[in-house]
């Protein structure tokens, strides 16, 4: 069904008023990293504010410096229950003589609001906030909603995991929608469907007790930068693919359907290049188009590599050890405990006599990939549809978005509906959100609300 005629004029008759309060948020500095300033704080008592005006319930989880808001609203135990992720703390600044105007002075100009946190994520959080009023004030709100909103996304989420747990009972919903990611151009509405894994390991090859002349004990005895360069190198054949023992065991085809969505997108791969400032997309598996390398296909990186001399001007020595950073961006059912193990069994099989070798883990998670089939993504689907006036395509995203693999492991059934355009200018200077999209996603979010009330019935 259409989103009701009051909802729907509520949210065009409101526009500049949103847009002022989007303002007002935005310039509170919630910098996660200066939690101790008490500009997280600030953000939070915003929210509380906020959604208290709307009739829920708000509650603080931690930690205590800058907390995760949980805010409910139950209308009905029976009705149906919408959960949505949003975060409120953003990025440092950076620069600030790059930005036009400063960062935490929100301005309007040419249909964009510049300011951090305008895209990432105050602005697409603002656009759920704009169609939970918009029912409130009309109708009445028709399902349960639930908001989760963190404070401290932006530093990598270190309590997420745990807190999300302590209160998975309390976080249950037939769907949940995580609003932090953008489109693909900026005319095609698009629907992240599944998110690249990672693990993340650092590999030490350890030699002589220290640093030793090259040219006394240069032949006696193996160099371990020689030695984990080769392991390193060794870790894709001349095709690009990957050599670990059951790399590709568990990586899944893309369906075809899924597949013609993504030949029909806009996607210019030498103005890619060009953007990239490279010559040539050469990398990974050879033979594949990119966006399948960098959407449906697993990779393997090193990030860095140290070790030996690296001061000015020449010294030389054998080092005594030698380190590489190593990261895989895992796809479809790659199990990310059995690459952990493939790794280390691969660096110990290429650890020559004279070195000894070690693995430490930093970081894994699966891939997450999100049924199109379910009634979060239709009742999703059919809500975009209606705001933008296209059906959605269906896309994905190289990077990791924990939050999404965590909700779903809790046995939610998540959808992320994205706002954000490629030229938000994410995590950099004038950094900038559409009001278009802030005004086409409160209509969408309000579908959604609609849609899922409209299947209960
Ligand atoms: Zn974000």
């Amino acid at each position: 069904m259409m989103l009701d005629r009051r909802v729907n004029e509520y949210l065009d008759s409101h526009r500049d008023e949103s847009v002022r309060s989007l303002v007002e948020f935005l310039r509170i500095p919630s910098i996660a990293n200066n939690s101790a300033d008490g500009s997280c704080r600030k953000a939070v008592d915003w929210l509380r504010r906020t959604l208290e005006g709307l009739g829920f319930t708000v509650e603080e989880l931690p930690p205590r410096d800058r907390p995760m808001v949980l805010a409910q609203r139950i209308i009905n135990p029976a009705a149906p229950t919408l959960l949505i992720y949003n975060h409120y703390d953003v990025q440092p600044p950076g620069e600030l003589d790059k930005w036009t105007t400063p960062p935490f002075e929100p301005d309007v100009r040419d249909g964009f609001v510049y300011a951090r946190g305008a895209s990432d994520d105050k602005g697409q959080l603002m656009a759920h906030l704009m169609a939970l009023e918009a029912w409130d004030k009309t109708v009445g709100l028709p399902v349960n909603v639930k908001m989760l909103i963190e404070g401290e996304e932006e530093v990598g989420s270190p309590h997420l995991k745990d807190v999300l747990e302590a209160h998975a009972s309390r976080l249950a919903a037939d769907a949940a929608v995580v609003s932090d990611g953008g489109w693909h151009d900026d005319d095609t509405p698009t629907i992240t469907q599944a998110l690249r894994g990672l693990v993340y390991v650092e590999i030490t090859f350890h030699g002589p007790t220290a640093d030793l002349h090259s040219g006394i004990h240069g032949g006696a005895v193996v160099n371990p930068i020689n030695a984990l360069a080769a392991c390193v190198a060794a870790m894709h054949d001349e095709n690009g693919r990957v050599t670990l023992e059951g790399f590709y065991d568990d990586v899944d085809e893309v369906e075809p359907a899924i597949l013609r969505q993504w030949e029909s997108l806009r996607f210019d791969e030498s103005q890619y290049a060009r953007e990239l400032g490279v010559d040539s997309l050469a990398g990974g598996e050879k033979g594949l188009p990119v966006l399948i390398r960098r959407w449906a296909r697993p990779t393997l990186d090193c990030n860095g590599i140290c070790g030996g001399y690296t001061g000015e001007g020449s010294k030389t020595v054998i080092p005594s050890h030698a380190t590489a950073k190593i990261s895989t961006r895992l796809v479809a059912r790659q199990d990310d405990n059995k690459i952990v193990e493939s790794i280390k069994r691969f660096v110990a099989s290429h650890t020559p006599a004279g070195i000894r070798s070690t693995v430490e883990v930093f970081a894994h998670s699966p891939a997450v990939v999100l049924s199109h089939n379910t009634l979060a993504m239709k009742t999703a689907s059919d809500a975009v549809a209606e705001a933008f006036g296209k059906t959605p395509k269906l896309i994905r995203c190289g990077a990791s978005v924990p939050v999404t693999g965590l909700l779903q492991s809790m046995g939610l059934d998540v959808i992320l509906l994205d706002l954000g355009l490629p030229g938000d200018a994410w995590h950099s200077p004038n950094e900038r959100f559409s009001l278009e999209q802030l005004f086409g996603g409160a209509r969408a979010s309000a579908a959604m609300i609609q849609n899922m009330a409209d299947m209960a019935r």
